[in-house]
This record gives C-alpha cells, structure tokens and sequence, in this order.
C-alpha cells in the first residue's frame, strides 16, 4: 500500500514534470482568508499545477512588508488539503527550509537575492541534505550566468534530483520597460548549458506591472520554456507585496487562455522538407558570412601593419564614426534594426582592433 506521503509524492511529480508547469498564486502570503481564497479561485480554473506564495520576502529596503512568516505555513498546508495543489515557497536560510520541510511545503525556489550569495546558498543546500525535494533556483538579480550556475551546482551537489530554473529578469538601472531587464539570451544560453533543467518563466518579476505580461508570457513560450509563475491576488491592488503587477487568478485564467501553445516539433513530412532546404540555405550564407568577415580581419592586419610603419594610432574616430553611418544606412534599408547593426558592427570593431593591437604590439 503506498503511504500517503508516497502519493503527494507522486502528485508532486506528475506537476512538476507536467507541460506548461503553471505556477500561481499570490507574491506574499497575507491572511490564511486571503490563501485560501486565491487557491480555489485558481483551482476553478482548471489552469494551475502548484501554488506558491512568498511566507519571507526579503526587501531592497526595511520598512517594506518582508512577509508573514511560519505563522502563514499553515494557510498553504490547508489550502494544499483543500484544493490539492501542490504548493511552493521561497526559501533563503536553513532556518526557513526546515520550517518549511516541517509545514510539508512541496517544492523550494531560491529566490533572485539569494542565488547571488553563496553563502546563503551553500546554507540552503546544506538544510536539503538528505531531503527528497524539488527545488526551482531563480536567476541572481545581476546578469551573471556563472553565479546562477553554481547554485545549480550547490544544491545538486547536496543531493537534489530535482531542480530547475526560473527566469525573472536582471536589474538595470532606471526606468525600463520592464521591472527586469529579461535579457532572454541569457536563459536560452542556461537551457544550453543545462539542457536537462526545467526552466520557467516569470513574468511578472520581469514586467513588474500588468498590461505586458500576456506578450512576455507568450515570448517565454515561443522560446520553448517548461512553464511559468505568473503572481495572482484575489484584491490585486490591494496586495501587501508586488501589487501592480499581480493579476487576479480569472486574469491569470484569460491570458492563459490567449497564449498560442506552439509545439517544437511537427511530424509532418512536407514541413521538415520545407524547413530543411532554408536551414541548408542559411547555413550556406553563415558559412559565406564567416568567410567574408575571416577576410575582412586580414585586411584590418594588413592596415595595422601599415600603421605600425608609420606610427599612426589604431583608432582614428572619424573614420569609425563613416564606417558606422555606412552600415546604419545600408541597415536601415535592408530592414535591419539600427539597434543590431550597431551591435554587430561593434563586434567586428573591437575584434579589428585586437588583431591590430597584436601587430603594432609584437
Ligand atoms: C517573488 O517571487 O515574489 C520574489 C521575491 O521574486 P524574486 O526573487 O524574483 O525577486
Ligand atoms: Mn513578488
């Protein structure tokens, strides 16, 4: 007979390897009412895999709601027996993951302040020893894929099985768009590097308000992400934490409901057939492209030689600056955003200079 610790297991499972994983469920646990309430409205939906609400915030500033605390454990225990949903919280010290073991909360993320610090990781890694929980790891705040990895690598290395990562967007400085920059290709190089992660997306900590979240929700799908936490509130504008950008669980319910759920793959023969000869095309004109650009380095050494003889400075701006009008125009006419043009003739630059620097400097 399974135990029915062995069954939540298995349920536990079913929706953490379920596609989409959708995620809800309100940024900060506030009144057990308030839980409660917002779990069966989400359940009503038939939409949502797991519930999540944040028990410890941990604020940029003091003064700020930082969360109900353990008190609030029991809210998500009975909202969980009430409505089934497996639930999640974030955690950030030992402390916190017993207290959260101990309520039989299901899945932990670490959230984007604490993937920064090692410390804090190492101290939640060290509490899951020997535990046999799922656990989602958020990106650090600051863009910087080698800290996100490396709490990857301490909790896996404390003996976890399952762990997957959350997208959430990277802090810049003053006012953008988004609440945090989403910098997509660095998820995209984490899928690449872990590709046997899950990883979500959150666009609500991305957006940080409302009116954006169904076209970030449908970009992080189009990039074949495994799911997404998407916050939700039953009184959005009166939520303790994070109100602008939380939705009620009907919103939720509709968006999800506008996502156009693309598959990535198709078994049909005529597609492949289609899609092939144009990814033989582009490969021809990548191929060309490198060629061209190899070319294009030799005659910048031939320059630096040139310049060498005759003592002249590597960088002379004006011609720069003609080169870089050129290319905007050219751009500009072929449909090409100013925006990556000056990205790539950037990079073209700055590895010209480098191979000039090596001549002038042997
Ligand atoms: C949250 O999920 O409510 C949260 C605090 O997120 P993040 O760690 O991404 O800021
Ligand atoms: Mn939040």
């Amino acid at each position: 007979m399974e135990t029915s610790q062995q069954t939540q297991q298995s349920a536990v499972l079913a929706a953490w390897n379920k596609r989409p994983l959708i995620i809800s469920g309100p940024c900060s646990a506030e009144t057990e009412d308030q839980v409660l309430a917002t779990a069966q409205r989400l359940t009503k939906t038939g939409k949502v895999d797991m519930l999540r609400a944040g028990i410890w915030k941990p604020r940029t500033k003091p003064g700020m709601f930082e969360g109900i605390g353990a008190k609030g454990l029991p809210w998500l225990q009975q909202a969980k027996k009430i409505t089934g949903l497996p639930t999640t919280v974030e955690v950030a010290t030992g402390k916190q993951v017993e207290d959260a073991l101990t309520f039989d909360v299901d899945v932990l993320w670490v959230g984007a302040r604490t993937t920064v610090n090692p410390f804090s990781v190492q101290e939640v890694a060290d509490a899951l020893r020997g535990v046999n929980v799922p656990v989602l790891i958020k990106n650090p705040i600051n863009p910087d894929l080698e800290l996100w990895q490396g709490a990857v690598e301490r909790i896996s290395r404390a003996g976890i099985k399952q762990v997957g990562l959350i997208h959430r967007g990277f802090s810049a400085y003053g006012n953008t768009e988004f609440r945090n920059a989403p910098m997509w290709h660095l998820a995209i190089e984490m899928k690449r590097r872990m590709p046997e992660l899950p990883i979500i997306n959150d666009p609500s900590h991305i957006c940080g308000r409302r009116d954006i979240l169904q076209t970030t929700a449908q970009k992080a799908i189009d990039l074949e992400f495994d799911g997404l936490m998407i916050e939700s509130h039953i009184d959005p504008d009166n939520a303790w934490s994070d109100a602008k950008q939380q939705i009620t669980p009907e919103v939720l319910a509709e968006i999800l409901d506008n996502i156009i759920w693309r598959k990535e793959d198709v078994p049909s023969p005529t597609f492949h057939a289609a899609l092939d000869k144009l990814r033989e095309q582009i490969n021809h004109i990548d191929d060309e492209l490198m060629q061209l650009i190899g070319q294009r380095m030799n005659i910048a050494e031939k320059i630096g030689e040139y310049k060498k003889n005759n003592n002249v400075t590597i960088l002379q701006t004006s011609r720069w600056n003609e080169i870089l009008e050129k290319a905007t125009n050219k751009g500009s006419k072929l449909g090409l955003s100013a925006e990556f043009v000056q990205k790539y003739m950037d990079a073209v630059h700055m590895e010209s200079i480098n191979r000039q620097n090596k001549i002038m400097n042997d």
